[in-house]
This record gives structure tokens, C-alpha cells and sequence, in this order.
């Protein structure tokens, strides 16, 4: 076992100043391996958001004037300091998570890259000279930051889905407010942590939990803010993203997916089996890029099914401090109970539970990484996002039938393809109906490639330059000839 810290309680973070909520509410945090309560944290009520609104905007006005190369300095400690803390943070991130140890890990360091990228990237939000229509007359474009923003993530990878919408904010000169999730709230607190240590100043960056609904309400309509971050469900995404149109704000959406993963009869089976199990059962499948209906064409269907069964069979379910587990639990009691609907609901309609299908014992969330086959396309599992270590398997013969079953759902996230044709990977390039596809791999997520979905999966992005644009308005000037 990785030694285990003690959890501490978790603040809210306003004002350059971590403080319990103004009426002293908390909330218990779970361990999901275990189901003992580790801690708590703080409860916002109106009037911690009111004093998040006031030190945000005080935030915005001084940091938007610190140059672009001054705040890039500063994330790049805050880079650094992070990865100096990535192991405790990462033991906070288990306790609370149930990741795996060194998934956790993985993710505080990269969550230092993210930083990094954006703290570059911040020193080239670039403006440009548009010809004149006059002798020496002047047009041009600048950049500038879009203002305080709203951010709200979700728990799945309690640092990566904060970091990437705070440091996209920083590098462009916003303020932040950042609602983190409330069932793992100690990791994100020490990415916010880092930032602050760095010498972000006081009010740029804000981190408050609380009840998701009461905060959105009251932050997304307020005047203060001026861009608004969402990653979760489509469901609560569709609800927020209506309430940014209808006051005007800026928004990004990274929603839920269902990911098709396409097989064809030309790629390298053994490869592709490995990865892709690899891939499913990270983090026991709670990510919005999981590939999760495995389209395989009819040849190699069998050969594909085997290969991924036996990685599913040989992984360890534990918690994710022992270094054994290769999978950890379930982060929640809504996943299990979830799952076990949509797998009951799927054998219902005539699928067979090739391997797994359960919770495993009664003490913490595991669930027992699960292969279906024999879907009817009329099952709930092929329709909703399972958020769990759940893989559906389905047979396809032709391109076109591959794709028409890929492109069925509203979803349009992440798509996996695997083939040696350069032919079949056109196909599916211009075919397929998602943000992003990956060929013979899983290279999705790195700073600086844009990361994010179409259709009900979502708008913008969360990497890459277009990350970069979402915290930034262009402003037109204009200068008369001669
Ligand atoms: P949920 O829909 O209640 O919550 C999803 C996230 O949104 C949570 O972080 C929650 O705190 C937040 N949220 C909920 N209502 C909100 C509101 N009114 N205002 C602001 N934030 C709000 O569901 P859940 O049980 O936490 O997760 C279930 C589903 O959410 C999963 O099946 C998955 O589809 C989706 N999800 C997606 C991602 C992602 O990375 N895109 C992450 C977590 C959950």
C-alpha cells in the first residue's frame, strides 16, 4: 500500500484566503474504496459566492494589466510547484476518487503541462493587421481577455478538468471562479493550491463547492461573469448552456460521449485489443473519451473479443492505493447503481455478459470490468453514455454499415479507428460525426491538440490554441490614411 496521508478538510478559497463557508455548512466526503467518510467540505452559501463575485472581479481588473509574459512566469511555478506535489496530491486523489495511485499521478503531472502549454501559449494571443483600404490607413485586431469566469468540473479527473479551464483563463488575463466537484474536492484544492503559492494574486483565482445547481444559478446570470466553463453530462450541460445564451455569456461544453471504436479486418488485432481493453477500464471507465461501443468487422470479431477478454479477466479491482490494482472503484454509488439498471436492462434485451456484469463484494464501489455481447441496438447501453468499465461489443460488415451505426447516436466526442488502409481511414476520417478521431491508438488529450465534441457531446474546446480563443475577445481597430 502507497502510505496513507490524512485527508484534510477541505476550505473554500476566496480572495487569496482559504475560509470555511460563511454559515459554517459542510459536506462529508467519501471514500469510494471504502465508504468511510475521509473528511469534509466547505458549503457555499450567497454569501461566500457574493464575496467569490467581489474578489473575482477585483481579480480581473489587475491581473487582465500584469503582461502576458509576467503571468506566464507565474503559471510556470505554479507548473512546477504542482509537479513537486504530485504525490500527495495524487494520494488525496485516490482517497477521494478511487483511481488508481499511479493513474492519479499521471494526471497532477500532466496537470503541469497543461499549465505549462497555456503559459506559452498566453504570450502569443495574437492580434493581426487587416490591409487598409487608404494610404496608411490602419486595421487591426486585438486580443483581449474575455473577463471573470464561471467554471464548473466534475469529478472524474478531479485536477485535469480544473487545470485545463484555469489555465486557459489565467494565460489570457480572466479571474475564475472554479465550482469543483464536491465528491473530490482535496485534489483540486491542491492544484488550486499551487497556483496561489505561485503568486497568482489575491481574487484571480476562486474556489468554491457547494449545491451544483444553486451555484450555477447564481453565478452563470450574474453580471460579474462573462464566460461560462461546463464539463458533465449532456443533460446539465443543455440546462447551463441555455442559461449562458439567455444572459448573453460565453460558453464551452464538454459533454458526455459514447464512443465508437471501430475494428476493422486489416488491422493488428492483438494490438488493437490490447489498447483499446487498456483504454476502457481506465479510471474503471469514467471518462467522457472511453471507447465504448466496439465496432468490430465480422472477420475478426472473435479474435478481438478473445484479446480484449483476456486483458479485462487479468485486471486487479482494488483500491488504488495498493500499487497491485489496476482498477479502482467506482467513484461513486450512483455509477453502481447505474450500471447494474443498463446491464440488467441490456441482458433484457437479449445480450450475454461475456465476462463480468457485477458489483464485486459489498464493501466500497468495485465493479467487475464487464464485456457485453449480442446488443440489441434497442438497449438503453446502447444509447446512454454507461460512464463505468462496461464494453459493448458489435459485429459490422461493411464501412458503411460501420459508420452508420458510429454516426447513430446524438453524441459526437472521441472515435477510435483501427486499420492498416489508408483508404478505410479516409473513409472514416470524413465520415465520421465527432470532435476528434484517433487512428491505431489513443493519442487524444495532449495541451496543446484541440480536445472537445460536436453535436450533444458539446462546443469548444479544452486544448489547443481554440482553448486559448474561448477566454479572449477580439477587439477591431480602426485608424483613418492620410
Ligand atoms: P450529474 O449530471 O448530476 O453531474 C455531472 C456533473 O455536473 C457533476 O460534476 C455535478 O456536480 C455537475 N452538476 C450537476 N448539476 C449541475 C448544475 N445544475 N449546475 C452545475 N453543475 C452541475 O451526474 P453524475 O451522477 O455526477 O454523473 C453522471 C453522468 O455525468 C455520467 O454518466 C456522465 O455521463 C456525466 N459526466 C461526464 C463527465 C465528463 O467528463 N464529460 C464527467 C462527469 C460526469
Amino acid at each position: 500500500m502507497v502510505s496513507v496521508p490524512v485527508y484534510k478538510n477541505v476550505k473554500l478559497f476566496i480572495n487569496g484566503a482559504w475560509a470555511d463557508a460563511a454559515d459554517g455548512r459542510t459536506l462529508p466526503v467519501l471514500n469510494p474504496a471504502t465508504g468511510e467518510i475521509l473528511g469534509t467540505v466547505a458549503h457555499a452559501g450567497r454569501a461566500d459566492l457574493d464575496r467569490a463575485l467581489d474578489a473575482a472581479q477585483a481579480g480581473f481588473a489587475a491581473w487582465r494589466k500584469v503582461p502576458a509574459l509576467e503571468r506566464s512566469k507565474v503559471m510556470r511555478k505554479a507548473a512546477a510547484l504542482l509537479r513537486e506535489r504530485a504525490e500527495d496530491i495524487a494520494r488525496t486523489m485516490t482517497m477521494e476518487q478511487g483511481k488508481p495511485f499511479a493513474e492519479a499521478k499521471g494526471e497532477v503531472l500532466s496537470g503541469g503541462d497543461v499549465i505549462e502549454w497555456f503559459a506559452e501559449e498566453g504570450r502569443r494571443a495574437y492580434g493581426r493587421v487587416i490591409p487598409g483600404r487608404a494610404e496608411g490607413a490602419l486595421q487591426y485586431t486585438l486580443k483581449e481577455p474575455v473577463g471573470p469566469v464561471a467554471a464548473f468540473t466534475p469529478w472524474n479527473f478531479p485536477v485535469n478538468q480544473a487545470v485545463r479551464k484555469v489555465s486557459a483563463a489565467l494565460a489570457a488575463g480572466c479571474s475564475v471562479i472554479l465550482k469543483a466537484p464536491e465528491e473530490t474536492p482535496g485534489s483540486p484544492a491542491g492544484l488550486i493550491q499551487a497556483f496561489a503559492d505561485a503568486g497568482v494574486p489575491a481574487g484571480v483565482v476562486n474556489l468554491v463547492y457547494g449545491n451544483p445547481a444553486e451555484i450555477s444559478s447564481y453565478l452563470i446570470p450574474h453580471p460579474v461573469i462573462r464566460k461560462v466553463s461546463f464539463t458533465g453530462s449532456t443533460a446539465v450541460g443543455k440546462q447551463l448552456a441555455a442559461m449562458a445564451g439567455l444572459h448573453m455569456k460565453r460558453a464551452t461544453m464538454e459533454l458526455g460521449g459514447h464512443a465508437p471504436a471501430f475494428v476493422f479486418d486489416d488491422a493488428d488485432i492483438g494490438t488493437a485489443s490490447k489498447m483499446m481493453a487498456t483504454l476502457k477500464f481506465r479510471n474503471a471507465g469514467q471518462v467522457c473519451v472511453s471507447p465504448t461501443r466496439f465496432l468490430v468487422q465480422r472477420k475478426v470479431f472473435d479474435a478481438f473479443v478473445d484479446g480484449f477478454s483476456t486483458v479485462a479477466k487479468s485486471l486487479k479491482v482494488g483500491d488504488g492505493l495498493d500499487p497491485q490494482s489496476n482498477m479502482g472503484p467506482l467513484a461513486n454509488g450512483r455509477r453502481l447503481d447505474a450500471l447494474d439498471a443498463l446491464i440488467a436492462d441490456a441482458v433484457e434485451h437479449g445480450a450475454t455478459v461475456r465476462t463480468g456484469g457485477k458489483r464485486i463484494g459489498n464493501k466500497g464501489n468495485f465493479f467487475e470490468p464487464t464485456i457485453l455481447t449480442g446488443l440489441s441496438r434497442d438497449a438503453r447501453i446502447m444509447n446512454e453514455e454507461p460512464f463505468g468499465p462496461v464494453a459493448l461489443m458489435v459485429p459490422f460488415d461493411s464501412v458503411e454499415e460501420g459508420m452508420a451505426e458510429a454516426n447513430r447516436l446524438p453524441y459526437g466526442l472521441a472515435a477510435y479507428a483501427f486499420t492498416r488502409s489508408t483508404v478505410t481511414a479516409s473513409a472514416v476520417t470524413t465520415g465520421i460525426e465527432s470532435g476528434m478521431i484517433s487512428f491505431n491508438g489513443a493519442a487524444l488529450g495532449l495541451p496543446e491538440v484541440p480536445f472537445g465534441g460536436i453535436k450533444d457531446s458539446g462546443y469548444g474546446s479544452e486544448g489547443g490554441l481554440e482553448a486559448l480563443e474561448a477566454y479572449l475577445n477580439v477587439k477591431m481597430v480602426a485608424q483613418p490614411g492620410l
